[in-house]
């Protein structure tokens, strides 16, 4: 992976320490695990806020020297930054490469009079997404007692989404009535070409939409440097039978970029990549035990992502990280701030809010730090929260929206948030005893 940060010789001379304690120093009670390249760290609004200090203060803090580089995302200092805080995170996780995001606000009229802002900030999200230029890939967490709607699905399942263009930069019109509709365009050069589209006989509606190879070509690259990552299957699909220049165009640049790129190393790794239309793939993905990654245009994905969350379980238990062609990671919750629960924290009430998927955003970020730092511990650590935190679940003790979907063994117990996070830190404790 391409690596852009040069270290000077004083970040060599630490870092050469830092592996050098790695090595001498076991982790015991009393040693941290240490680490040398800084997460970005993302703070973010309301419900996710308050577990995002509790989540570090009970599972991160007391085991890992965690080093990160903070930015209040939280609405209040995007407002008094003017926003500028967001732009200056995303350059943080394009200097770094890899960073952790809480759940943010995206304001909308009603935020602007409950915060008071002088702007309707745009969502944070879609600002990170535009500087890092990613692909952002929803991954469910699978545990025992909640089991997916699809009985054969034993894996999951992991939807990457094209984020730009198509119907979600359409331009549309309402026809009144009878008429001629035509696709123009005028190149720089003064060449038009021009094609017509309908001749109405009465009133009707037209959309235009696009798409450029740039984009394509960074969603097609990210895809497969997942997959690669994660070693899974690649899957992509479109309708190019029926869209045979638009879909066309994105089955070709897919297919180029693997021929001459990824090839290789998907052969060498025994991983494939795969093609098929979209109806065929929506057969198919039901018939299948998941382990891959499912690439697909922005509609499609974001009709599926909803479709795959819901029928693996619950929305608390799926991650989702934005992976930029360059190797740059940002791992964060798929869910929001969790408002409802956040109001009832406010009159003082205990919640019982899930943590797991802000967990794994956690478990996530500091898993890939360890692996590009090459710090063993904090990649074991990770793997063991982890698997505290799903033991923890298999035991029955869950927070209140797992009740309604548990089929474990024995009867499942609703912890608060709190209670649920002093058993997975149990839970870890003997895990690594
Ligand atoms: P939400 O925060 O995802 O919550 C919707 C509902 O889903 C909750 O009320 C809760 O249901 C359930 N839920 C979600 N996460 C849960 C968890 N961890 N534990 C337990 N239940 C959970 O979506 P929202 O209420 O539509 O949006 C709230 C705010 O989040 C908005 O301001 C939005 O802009 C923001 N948002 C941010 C992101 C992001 O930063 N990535 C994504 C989406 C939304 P019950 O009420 O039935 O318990
Ligand atoms: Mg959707």
């Amino acid at each position: 992976m391409r690596r852009k940060n040069v270290k000077n010789f004083h970040d060599s001379l630490h870092s050469f320490f830092c592996v050098l304690y790695t090595v001498l120093m076991p982790n015991t009670n009393e040693t941290k695990i240490p680490m040398i390249t800084p997460l970005v760290e993302m703070d973010g609004d309301e419900m996710t806020r308050i577990l995002w200090k509790d989540i570090k203060e009970e599972l991160l803090e007391p085991y890992i020297d965690l080093k990160t580089e903070y930015y209040d995302l939280g609405l209040p200092h995007r407002e008094e930054t003017k926003d500028q805080v967001t732009i200056d995170a995303a350059n943080a996780a394009k200097k770094y490469g890899v960073a952790v995001k809480c759940a943010t606000i995206t304001p909308n009229a009603q935020r602007v009079d409950e915060y008071n802002l002088s702007e309707m900030w745009k969502s944070p999200n879609g600002t990170i997404r535009a500087i890092l230029d990613g692909t952002v890939f929803r991954k469910p967490i699978l545990v025992k007692g909640i089991e997916p709607v699809v009985s054969g699905w034993k894996e999951p399942i992991t939807i990457a989404r094209h984020a730009f263009g198509d119907v979600y930069k359409n331009t549309e019109l309402r026809i009144p009535g009878k008429g001629r509709a035509k696709l123009v365009f005028e190149g720089e050069d003064g060449a038009v070409v021009e094609k017509e589209i309908v001749q109405f006989d009465g009133p009707g509606v037209l959309q235009g939409q696009f798409n450029k190879d740039d984009s394509i070509s960074s969603f097609a690259r990210s895809c497969f440097q997942y997959a690669l990552d994660t070693h899974q299957d690649l899957w992509f699909s479109t309708k190019d039978t029926i869209s045979k220049v638009y879909d066309h165009r994105f089955k070709d640049i897919f297919q180029e970029i693997y021929d001459n790129e990824y090839r290789r190393q998907f052969e060498a790794e025994g991983l494939d990549y795969f093609y098929t239309l979209i109806d065929d793939a929506v057969a198919r993905v039901i018939r299948s035990r998941g382990g891959y990654v499912w690439a697909v245009k922005n509609y499609d994905g974001d009709v599926m992502s909803d479709m795959i969350s819901t029928a693996f379980g619950s929305l608390a238990m799926m991650t989702s990280v934005l992976v930029s062609p360059e190797g740059n990671y940002e791992y964060e919750a798929a869910h929001g701030t969790v408002t409802r629960h956040y109001y009832q924290y406010l009159q003082g009430k205990e919640t019982s809010t899930n943590p797991v998927a802000t967990i794994f955003a956690w478990t996530g970020a500091l898993a890939k730090r360890g692996e590009l730092d090459e710090i063993v511990q904090l990649v074991q650590f990770a793997h063991d929260l982890e698997k505290a935190v799903l033991t923890t679940i298999e035991n029955g003790q869950v927070t209140g929206d797992l009740i309604p979907l548990w089929k474990g063994e024995n009867p499942a117990h609703k912890l608060t948030s709190r209670e649920f996070l002093s058993a997975v830190r149990q839970t870890l404790d003997e895990i690594r005893a």
